[in-house]
């Protein structure tokens, strides 16, 4: 299993990797199931799992790497929600997750130099990313 980790409110965020993940109707995780799945049966097949107690993430790693790559932004604006008593709703989580995933993926340096972007702050503490000439030494 690949674990990695992530820092938010100071507190770290491991992401576990497992080859098969299920919650069943009292939303209790587990990594194995061997019976049937489907609404019927309480047994829900998932991309993720967000454990805010535990600081723990699991991404299901049967699932194509796009699509772990998209849940692992999902899980974490769960636990942004979940941290902060934000109250956001599962499609409100599930766009931001969506949409952060897609502009971490699509973002590419205009100049063609290196396509992971460096946050600069201005004056007003808003971020962008920067410019050529904020790089020149
Ligand atoms: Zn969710």
């Amino acid at each position: 299993m690949i674990s990695k980790e992530f820092q938010l409110f100071g507190h770290t965020f491991c992401i576990n990797y497992q080859s098969a993940l299920f919650q069943n109707s009292a939303g209790d995780l587990f990594f194995e199931h061997k019976g049937e799945v489907g609404p019927k049966v309480g047994i829900e097949a998932l991309n993720g799992f967000m454990d805010s107690g535990a600081l723990q993430i699991y991404i299901n790693s049967s699932c194509p790497p796009s699509v772990q790559e998209e849940t692992i932004w999902h899980e974490a604006v769960e636990a942004i929600n979940a941290m902060c008593e934000m109250g956001l709703t599962h499609p409100h989580i599930q766009t931001l997750g969506a949409g952060i995933h897609q502009i971490i993926k699509t973002m590419r340096s205009t100049t063609g130099q290196g396509n992971l972007p460096q946050l600069v702050f201005n004056s007003n503490d808003c971020c962008r990313v920067a410019a050529e000439e904020d790089l020149l030494p």
